[in-house]
């Protein structure tokens, strides 16, 4: 029973680390005596790694080395220190990030350090408070008995609200405290929380003052009576709690020194509180109704209900057109979560959209949601983790990592927007948050669900197949017709005007209505800058970026050619950089150049442009789409950032540039991609009450996706689609993996390629796996690297990781550095 002197015997004598480099095992270090008693799987610990020492994750204690590994005791060395006295990775986090490494073969360790927050502090001081059942034991033990080791830290626990462990080892030493304190807790008496440490990510504090007196009592000097703005400094005080030093300074228009002469005359108290950094700290706390659900809704939610009572794994897709209420489904289901003390966990595609669902989250929710993403600040981000952490936060919303928050008890997860390639993450660890949640709901007895207004192939056909549970929201909500879409054949334009024109009549025409008529527009471009590329009408030749192959963009209103693969940027040329001919034009267009036409076209129009150049400041793009909302501004001019989730009744007219370039790319999800873009885009208009319109302007009009997309025709679409896929053995039907061999050196890298395939077909010797390559990628050349590509695709999933994983552990043996090769197991993208 005593967990104190469990320790003691229990010490286990070695440690599995996972590391964050880039090896695919584990290491095995040794433990003294004193770390012994301290070491739990999910703490960090400092060990020896080459000649450096670098801070690892403890995966597994182990009591002797595996018996049967070539390992010898004499081999084994000793780890230096463990930082975390509380484990930092819990249990699950432990097991779902393991998973992660093993399907995606990437190293575990790497994939633990994308788990936590940033810049976290390499010491983590916990925090001991006592609980209900440790106030009862306390008071049961009779005063005139000698009181235990474990009840003397019990009474100074119960003495104050929380205590550092940091302080209790001043008095029982530094073993001996954790040791205890981890008894108590195992006994329920006590409770171990994080805090913040001292190093990178801190904790942070605010002054307030607050009133202790208002008046001055006999025992203050005669004769020194208040100032003016002393007095001023307690007439603000007298209707408050507290006040905020600065705030009070202000109110009060005083200087602090009078502030600090009211303190020494003990008239008021300056003290310190710690604050919480949110993110959401200005957002107003709007009250909120509860709408009545409609059929549809009710229906879909008695279907979500038993399963999450039942705390039992359960996937569905829920297949809702924009519109459809989708979100106030995730709303109610959180509810009965939270109802039943589980957490929820929503997953987003895009940062931008962050700020939209956490301000209606919080309406319901108040304080019990925490957002992750990664353009909050590191502290603002080790605060909502540690609140997560703690248990504090049980409803956590944010983009990809955020399936990793730290959240107990888990109940229910939804991944908004599911079909979104931004689940992928593009550097390594290459994990998809999509089925990284699923899996994650999976072990943790949860049910996901997977919203989308136009599901990827492959949830459609899992649903299809009876993989996943169907869920349909088929209407908008009071029965709002889906915005016709329109195309318009830009070959006609051109026959018609015997040159290329950006615009067609019929768009001027509709953005022309709209205008009369005082209702807003989107205008949606997949390409930001001003043009495409810059050419030279006497030689031909377009300007490349010197990293990549890919050609330069040009940005007029700063007057310079970017990279958008690696922002090499350098100035407009006035002539030809090859032939020194002073003819250059620019080619295609760019959202700088539509913006730029439209304004000129329609100068009484309030025209707003977003995309990634205007959207990068944070808070920017947020501003522009409440001014939007607001009816501030007529026409957002953009790229596909804006077809996704906002919520405009006044837009009714989407026009669409040009989707040709997407539909080309040598993808097999092109048709794919463009097909849900325009369906996206196509729900933005008419959200209101009236009609929406949407027009496409395309070289292409015939392309099936096209068609179906106008058509707002989900079904007919996939079934084009799925067989396409099924013909070319593409995903769904094999597992595809992509290998991307990278370097400075061309002859280096295609040799390594080269290897690369020998192995893989060495490992393949039953020929389960077709393996195609090694070929130059579709983008040969990326920030000064070269580029050589393998696919592989097996219709056995386990199968094609095995030969992979094989192929990878032979060419470490021959000393082939693995770094320069990209392993992808079910890429999004094969660009
Ligand atoms: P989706 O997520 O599918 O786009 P939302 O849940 O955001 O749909 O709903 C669209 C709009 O309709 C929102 O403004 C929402 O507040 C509102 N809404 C949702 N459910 C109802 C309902 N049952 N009755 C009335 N309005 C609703
Ligand atoms: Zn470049």
């Amino acid at each position: 029973m005593n967990g104190a002197e469990r320790a003691d015997t229990d010490g286990y004598q070695y440690a599995e680390v996972a590391v964050p480099v880039h090896v695919s095992s584990t290491f095995i270090y040794r433990l003294s005596i004193s770390m012994r008693q301290l070491a739990q799987a999910g703490s960090r610990i400092v060990v020896p790694l080459g000649r450096k020492f670098v801070t690892g994750y403890i995966v597994a204690l182990r009591e002797n080395l595996r018996p049967g590994t070539s390992l010898q005791e004499s081999d084994i060395k000793e780890a230096r220190e463990i930082l975390d006295a509380v484990p930092l990775v819990t249990p699950e986090l432990l097991e779902l990030t393991r998973w992660v490494a093993e399907y995606y073969l990437a190293p575990w360790g790497e994939v633990i350090r994308a788990a936590l927050p940033p810049g976290i502090s390499p010491t983590i001081d916990p925090f001991l408070s006592i609980t209900e059942r440790g106030r009862t034991e306390l008071s049961g033990f009779p005063s005139n008995q000698t009181p235990t080791i474990k009840l003397r830290l019990l009474n100074l626990v119960g003495k104050s609200q929380e205590i550092s462990l940091a302080t209790v080892s001043n008095e029982f030493g530094d073993l001996q405290a954790m040791k205890l304190a981890r008894a108590l807790e195992e006994d329920g008496l006590v409770e171990i929380r994080q805090r913040s440490g001292t190093a990178f990510v801190k904790a942070k504090f605010q002054r307030r003052v607050r009133l202790v007196k208002t008046n001055q009592t006999p025992g203050d000097e005669p004769g020194r009576k208040l100032t003016e703005a002393q007095l001023r400094v307690i007439e603000a005080l007298k209707a408050q709690d507290s006040l905020a030093l600065p705030e009070l300074l202000a109110r009060a228009n005083v200087s602090s020194s009078s502030v600090s002469t009211l303190q020494k005359r003990q008239m008021v108290e300056v003290f310190e509180v710690r604050l919480r950094r949110d993110p959401l700290g200005n957002a107003p706390f709007e009250p909120h109704l509860d709408y009545e659900l409609t059929k549809d809704q009710e229906q879909v939610l008695a279907e979500l209900d038993p399963p999450l009572r039942a705390r039992a794994y359960a996937p569905f897709l829920l297949h809702g057109v924009t519109g459809s209420g989708k979100t106030e489904v995730y709303i109610r289901a959180m509810r009965v979560a939270l109802s039943l003390g589980r957490s929820a966990l929503m997953l987003v595609p895009e940062i931008a959209l962050t700020p939209v669902f956490s301000r209606r989250l919080r309406m319901h929710f108040g304080d019990r949601v925490a957002i992750f993403h990664s353009s909050l600040s590191r502290g603002e981000r080790f605060d909502e983790w540690t609140r997560v952490r703690n248990g504090d936060a049980r409803i956590v919303i944010g983009t990809r990592s955020a399936v990793f928050a730290p959240v107990k008890d888990l109940g229910l997860v939804i991944v908004d927007e599911e079909h979104e390639s931004t689940y992928r993450q593009q550097d390594s660890p290459h994990y998809n948050g999509r089925d990284t949640a699923i899996v994650r709901a999976q072990k943790e007895s949860a049910i996901v669900i997977l919203g989308s207004a136009t599901p990827s192939l492959e949830s459609f056909h899992n649903a299809s197949t009876g993989k996943y549970h169907y869920l349909r929201l088929p209407n908008r909500l009071g029965n709002r017709p889906m915005a016709a879409a329109e195309i318009v054949d830009m070959r006609e334009v051109f026959a018609r005007y015997q040159k290329p024109r950006i615009f067609s009549d019929e768009l001027l025409q509709a953005i022309e209505e709209a205008r009369q008529k005082k209702e807003q527009s989107i205008i949606l471009l997949n390409r930001r800058g001003y043009s495409s590329f810059v050419l030279c009408r006497s030689c031909g030749e377009s300007v490349q970026c010197p990293n990549c192959d890919v050609t330069l963009t040009y940005h007029r209103s700063e007057r310079v050619i970017i990279c958008h693969y690696c922002n090499h940027r350098e100035a407009a040329p006035l002539k030809c950089p090859s032939c020194e001919g002073k003819y250059i034009y620019y080619v295609g267009e760019g959202t700088q150049q539509i913006e730029e036409q439209l304004k000129k076209l329609f100068p009484s129009l309030r025209i707003a442009r977003i995309d990634r150049d205007t959207s990068s400041r944070r808070g920017a793009f947020e501003r522009s789409l409440m001014d939007f909302g607001e009816g501030k501004i007529d026409m957002l001019v953009g790229t596909q950032i804006l077809a996704k989730g906002h919520d405009f009744p006044n837009v009714t007219l989407v026009g669409v540039i040009s989707v040709d370039a997407g539909m080309a790319l040598p993808d097999f999800r092109a048709a794919e991609r463009t097909f849900q873009l325009l369906t996206q885009v196509a729900g933005r208009a008419g959200r209101g009450f009236r009609v929406g319109k949407v027009l496409i302007q395309t070289y292409h009009p015939y392309h099936y996706a096209l068609r179906h997309a106008s058509a707002q025709d989900y079904v007919g679409f996939y079934e084009e689609e799925i067989r396409h896929r099924q013909n070319h053995t593409y995903p769904p039907f094999v597992a595809l993996a992509s290998l991307l061999v990278h370097g400075a050196d061309l002859a280096r890298v295609k040799s390594e390629a080269v290897e690369l395939r020998k192995e893989l077909d060495r490992a393949n010797p039953e020929r389960a796996a077709r393996i195609l390559g090694p070929a130059p990628a579709p983008l040969a050349r990326l920030k000064g690297e070269y580029r050589v590509q393998l696919l592989i695709k097996c219709r056995n999933r386990r199968e094609l990781r095995k030969i992979i994983d094989e192929a990878l552990k032979a060419l470490n043996e021959r000393k082939i550095n693995l770094r320069s090769i990209n392993v992808e197991i079910d890429p999004v993208s094969i660009m």
